[in-house]
């Protein structure tokens, strides 16, 4: 048995950190945007080398405040990719803006620079990447044809705490960053957070005020706002965790080079990445034609597989009135019939990638599955 990820390896290391941290908020008696908040949102700044950083409940609402601090709301068009979760897409929606999708780059997997232009109309406000598994998007060229044009960039980061591109880090390149503290993500709540970054005060500013009621002083409301708070005890977790993230996202490293030197003489594609990119390994990917097959038999075989995603959000039910079709993102499409995820957790012992490996060998030597052992329920990874 090797699961996809291990939540509970992670807490058994840190558990006396962790319990003090929660036990100090419960005494404190102050629970929501305190100084447990204002203190992880310091070093979460200085970590993605930004200004300023504001913590939020989820990174569904980092996404939606980024976007309407940028000025996005209805009657506009914000470019993204469909190779995503869907709360890329949804925020966009809330916003009241109209997502449009760009094809992914075969290569990098992430939102392709030179089909950007072509989707731009007068509409248009926002260029919204995404940084997937972990590996940055081509921000130079982004960022270039969006200063061309006037359009604002939000970078969704959410699978990528510490990413680096060119010596930047994710979420500081665009106008704003938006990441995810869910679980399962790199750096991980102990329920549901997230939170914005900009070098910019202003943005900044109105995130605060959005986050909050709109309230520039108790019971002083300036604009409507939302309940998008991030809890002290979530900070309190989030502070302990933020002294161990880099070890962490080292360990993933080495271990997708494990996988990398193990998996060399296989015949799997693997992103490229830009030049001078640090991946942190959200997920480890691999792209192969009879990808059902090895699902199936690495999950028969007790190791916890996924796919990331297997139907892109222009093709899923909820999302149809977009009108986007099947065929109408090749590359897209194509990676959500060929990407299969492997184990990969800062937790993970090399042996265990070996085991991987060794089942995915076999798998490639087997003949195909049978149909039924195909259709097993997807797995929610992160
Ligand atoms: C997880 C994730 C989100 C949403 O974050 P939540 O904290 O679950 O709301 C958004 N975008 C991407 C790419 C994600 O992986």
């Amino acid at each position: 048995m090797i699961p996809f990820l291990d939540l509970k390896a992670q807490y058994s290391q840190i558990k006396p950190e962790i319990d003090a941290a929660v036990a100090r908020v419960v005494s404190s008696g102050h629970f929501v945007l305190g100084p447990e908040v204002t203190a992880f949102e310091g070093r979460f700044a200085d970590y993605c080398r930004t200004a300023h950083c504001r913590a939020v409940n989820s990174g569904t609402s980092a996404l939606h405040l980024a976007l309407l601090a940028a000025g996005v709301g209805p009657g506009d068009e914000v470019i993204t990719v469909s190779m995503t979760f869907v709360a890329t897409t949804a925020a966009i929606l809330y916003s009241g803006a109209r997502p449009v999708f760009v094809d992914v780059d075969p290569v990098t997997w992430t939102m392709h620079p030179g089909s950007i232009e072509a989707a731009i109309t007068p509409r248009t406000k926002a260029i919204l990447p995404v940084h997937l598994h972990g590996l940055m998007a081509d921000m130079d060229p982004i960022m270039e044809i969006a200063r061309r044009h006037g359009l604002v960039v939000i970078e969704d980061a959410a699978q990528a705490h510490g990413a680096e591109y060119r010596g930047r880090r994710a979420g500081s390149i665009g106008d704003l960053g938006c990441f995810s503290f869910y679980p399962g993500k790199n750096l991980g709540a102990f329920g549901e957070g997230g939170a914005v970054v900009t070098d910019r005060p202003e943005l900044a500013g109105r995130v605060s005020l959005l986050r909050d009621w709109g309230q520039e002083a108790k019971y002083d409301h300036v604009i409507p706002g939302y309940n998008y708070r991030m809890d002290e005890i979530q900070s309190a977790i989030l502070n302990v965790k933020m002294d161990y993230i880099e070890r962490w996202t080292e360990a993933r490293r080495s271990l997708a080079e494990r996988y990398n030197a193990l998996l060399s003489d296989l015949p799997l594609a693997r992103p490229q990445p830009p030049r001078d990119a640090r991946h942190v390994y959200h997920v480890y990917a691999v792209r192969l034609q009879r990808r059902d097959d090895a699902l199936t038999l690495l999950r028969d075989a007790g190791i916890g597989a996924g796919i990331h995603y297997p139907v892109p959000v222009h093709l899923q039910r909820a999302y149809a009135e977009l009108g986007y079709r099947a065929g109408d993102l090749p590359v897209t499409e194509m990676l959500a019939n060929e990407f299969l995820s492997l184990p990969i957790y800062p937790e993970m012992r090399a042996e265990q990638a070996a085991e991987v490996v060794s089942t995915l060998r076999n798998a490639a030597a087997c003949g195909p599955a049978k149909p039924s052992a195909t259709r097993r329920s997807i797995h929610k990874a992160s």
